[in-house]
């Protein structure tokens, strides 16, 4: 521990500025909206609602929406995945685990799977890290589509003008 001034104690406030190159903060109040329209809709019965938009990272921090027996299309992730499960009830069509509410699920590179959401689960909701790129391909791994972090500020753009949020709604979680 670096020696205390004197003074200055532990409640004593940080005093010099950030680096100037330094993002801004995100604070998003109600990261599960109220407002209907801050999901963005992403396949039959799937959404999701951004965070961040980390587009000089290449990842983007987002919830994912599913509900009554909505399937993610299958992907591969060329890195890694981080989820917390907020809600509900998931799995891999690949797996035989379940990610239930509180679970934290980690996708490592490499990883090929199809998110399905069972019927009797009315609605589940998952908080994700998704880095790089989502590749969306045939059962045996031919390409289908992309989605990274422009694709997915795209949508939301084009959704939030659609609205009538407008489309730079969605500036402030880009970073
Ligand atoms: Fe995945």
């Amino acid at each position: 521990m670096p020696a205390p001034s004197s003074g200055v104690d532990a409640m004593t406030p940080y005093q010099l500025p950030n680096p100037p190159e330094a993002q801004r903060e995100i604070v998003v109040e109600s990261a599960i909206p109220q407002d209907e329209r801050l999901w963005v809709p992403q396949a039959e019965n799937v959404w999701f609602r951004p965070l961040c938009l980390n587009v000089s990272t290449g990842y983007w921090m987002n919830l994912l929406r599913v509900r009554k027996s909505g399937v993610l299309s299958r992907h591969r992730h060329p890195q890694a995945v981080h989820g917390l499960v907020l809600k509900g009830r998931w799995r891999y069509l690949e797996h035989d685990w379940v990610a239930n509410e509180g679970s934290y699920v980690f996708e490592p590179p490499g990883e090929t799977h199809t998110l399905y959401v069972p019927e009797d689960v009315e609605e589940m909701i998952t908080y994700f890290q998704v880095n790089g790129v989502m590749y969306y391909c045939d059962p045996y791994g031919n390409y289908t589509g992309y989605e990274d972090v422009f694709t997915k500020l795209d949508m939301c753009r084009a959704h939030y003008e659609r609205v009538g949020l407008g489309a730079s709604y969605v500036d402030q979680f880009v970073r």
